[in-house]
């Protein structure tokens, strides 16, 4: 059987509702899938993570890899059962964040951070893999396309991503280039490793890179699809700014059209809500971020407010006195039982707990909520005015109708 079904697909746009098959069940897609970087969605229990209605998570090979080792948790017989989540678990192969060690990511670079800040560093690139010091306890450790896989069968994750070199966003386009043809050398290793070795049942994703060359763009998309993979990831640099990022998506996606169409796609490390929506539009299936997580623990709040980029930053002193909800109609634990935003503001600048524990409830409920209204939208054939609704300030939370399946 297919990995993944395509149930439906939007006449406006690329949209389509599909189901990605795994060992661990199903998922209805376009999702959003919230990070378990180091075996936990920091705050949240696996419980209270699913009964949000969120079915897969990502773990993350490299900071496993390092602590607690992979072989602890390939003790317990995977992921699964050593952090409590029985449901699908997709895990990244830890090529952005060693190479992240050495080349700072992109947002370092926009803001002019010098790479390199933690204590780990990258040693050496070379075809074999990426020889690095270890920030857990600065040993030297080697990261292969092989040893990726094999750290994520340990995991034993129901998809494993390929290990890649991560290309920067300030390197020319020879360096681009070359990078990404290792990157597909390294792609074919990884898939010939894990069909080998691998656990049965896990599905492999393959990295498009390219940066933000067209050209190279098309060309890896068009290599990754046709590399024996059950899916597709875009990674890499996509850009400084989110129309060429919607441009870079654009290309890889239409070189995954024809044959290539059945395979399910995903989007690394994207999740702000206007591209959660532009990437549905374009045809992604699942996309990944810290953000909702990651603000819900600094004090913002995600609103239906695009004007302020869906934030609410419940730190500021305007909102010491508000006695309403985060949001009408949110299901979420702070806004379901009216908690106001004066007390979720104090909880917040006192640092308590308790307070990154709502928040981060109420954004991924909130992110939850989205992705489900785009799913019922390509359902029903309402994607186009969904979207231009959502993208004036509607609420994904108080207009949802019942759950399409
Ligand atoms: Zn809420």
């Amino acid at each position: 059987m297919s990995a993944f079904t395509i149930e439906m697909s939007d006449p406006s746009s690329g949209a389509r509702l599909g189901v990605i098959h795994t060992a661990h069940g199903k998922v209805r897609t376009p999702a959003f899938v919230p990070l378990a970087t180091k075996a936990t969605v920091k705050g949240m229990l696996g419980a209270e993570v699913a009964s949000i209605g969120y079915e897969m998570v990502l773990g993350n090979t490299f900071h496993l890899m390092l602590n607690p080792g992979a072989e602890l948790i390939g003790r317990f017989g995977g992921l699964h059962r050593f952090m409590g989540w029985d449901g699908p678990i997709i895990t990244d192969s830890g090529g952005f964040q060693v190479f992240s060690m050495g080349h700072g990511t992109i947002a370092d670079e926009i803001k002019g951070r010098r790479a390199g800040g933690r204590e780990g560093a990258i040693l050496a690139i070379d075809e074999q893999g990426v020889r690095f010091r270890s920030y857990v306890d600065g040993r030297e450790r080697l990261l292969t396309p092989e040893g990726s896989m094999a750290v994520q069968a340990a995991l034993r994750s129901d998809i494993a991503l390929v290990f890649d070199e991560c290309t920067p966003f300030h390197v020319d386009r020879d360096y681009t280039a070359r990078s990404t043809e290792r990157t597909h050398r390294w792609l074919q290793r990884c898939v010939r490793w894990q069909r080998e070795n691998g656990p049965d049942g896990q599905l492999v994703y393959g990295i498009v890179q390219g940066g933000v060359y067209e050209d190279l763009r098309r060309e890896s998309a068009a290599v990754v699809a046709a590399g024996g993979c059950d899916g597709v990831a875009i990674g890499g640099s996509l850009g400084a700014e989110k129309s060429q990022m919607y441009e870079v998506v654009g290309w890889a996606v239409e070189e995954l059209g024809g044959d290539f169409a059945a395979l399910p796609r995903h989007l690394l490390g994207i999740g702000d809500i206007d591209d959660l929506i532009a990437g549905v539009e374009l045809g992604i299936d699942t996309f990944d971020c810290a953000m909702p997580t990651r603000l819900g623990r600094h004090g913002t709040a995600l609103v239906p407010d695009p004007q302020a980029r869906w934030r609410m930053d419940l730190i500021r002193s305007a909102r010491r006195q508000d006695e309403r909800p985060l949001l009408e109609g949110c299901p979420c634990p702070a806004c379901s039982t009216g908690l106001s935003r004066a007390y979720l503001s104090y909880l917040c600048r006192s640092g308590e707990l308790t307070g990154m524990r709502l928040l981060t409830a109420h954004n991924l409920t909130f992110v939850a909520q989205l992705m489900m209204r785009l799913r019922e939208a390509i359902a029903d054939g309402s994607l186009a005015q969904t979207a231009a609704d959502l993208r004036a300030g509607a609420s994904p939370t108080v207009c949802s109708r019942a759950p399409v399946r």
